[in-house]
């Protein structure tokens, strides 16, 4: 029996070997020890070509896991107009050869507020997004493209945010990162059982059905300050209630991908996998 989510690492495991590496090797390893999702960790530049982008995708097809692609940080939905050609193409380029390698779903920063009040800086990010929609589906391109929860919060990416651009644009739908939204207040909040149901049920009245059997997270511990996260922390070391999290997750219907962004990869996407597997009874 499939679980109800797939687990997976932001970028090939750590202990991939070296031949052949990659993201072909990382998702052949990630299959060898249990995993079935892997993120393309393209964060610092689409560098890919189309002969690696089919090897990819056969890789994936051949083991069964699923990809997803983490595009560039630069991305910034808010960036200055003479700037906007430049950052937009960071998101098309990794949805173009994100779909070429065989990847669903394509996560990205969405920014940063600049100062201004979040519905006036929606006000500029959804038309551009949409138009960035529109030209992917234009190409033949069925990707989702998936906004990702921020840690701080000077940044767009709230989880009114996320929603927001998910309910004006078909075929956008947020990457809940559970981290972020704990660490993005700086005050300790979204760590407890209540809190997390109430945020996913808003998920749920915000994008419906659909949406909680396509969900998206990003998992990790996280070390964060009054302005908010600092950096990304091994479960052991994170203030994290990860259990109540998973329950909340099974008690909610959630179906979908959990990608694992620890500093230990895929050792604690296997205990997040173990936690699943405790909490939910479900069986492999
Ligand atoms: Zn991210």
């Amino acid at each position: 029996m499939a679980l109800s989510l797939r687990f997976g690492t932001v970028g090939s495991p750590l202990a991939t070997p070296p031949r052949p590496g990659g993201s072909v090797g990382g998702i052949h390893y990630a299959a060898s020890i249990g995993l079935d999702a892997l993120e393309l960790a393209w964060v610092n530049g689409v560098r890919v070509g189309e002969a690696t982008c089919a090897a990819i995708q056969q890789a994936a097809e051949e083991t069964g896991v699923a990809l997803s692609v983490h595009a560039p940080y630069y991305i910034n939905l808010n960036g200055e107009e003479e700037k906007w050609p430049r950052l937009r193409k960071y998101l098309i380029d990794a949805a173009h050869f994100g779909n070429l390698a065989g990847a669903t779903d394509i996560i990205f920063h969405p920014g940063t507020y600049f100062g201004h009040p979040a519905d006036e800086v929606l006000k500029v990010t959804i038309p551009r997004l949409q138009a960035c929609m529109d030209e992917l589906r234009q190409a033949g391109n069925q990707v989702t493209l998936r906004p990702e929860i921020s840690g701080k919060a000077a940044m767009l990416g709230s989880l009114a945010d996320v929603l927001e651009l998910a309910r004006a644009i078909p075929g956008v739908v947020p990457c809940i990162d559970f981290a972020h939204l704990h660490a993005r207040l700086g005050d300790g909040a979204m760590n407890t059982y209540a809190e997390w149901i109430s945020a996913i049920d808003l998920y749920r009245k915000s994008l419906g059905e659909d949406a909680m059997r396509h969900m998206h997270i990003h998992l990790s511990g996280i070390n964060y300050g009054p302005k908010g996260e600092k950096n990304h922390l091994v479960m052991e070391e994170a203030d994290l209630d990860f259990k109540n999290l998973m329950r909340a997750l099974y008690d909610s219907g959630a179906k979908g991908r959990l990608m694992c962004e620890s500093p230990a990869m895929e050792a604690d996407a296997l205990k997040f996998k173990a936690l699943w597997l405790e909490v939910s009874g479900e069986e492999q």
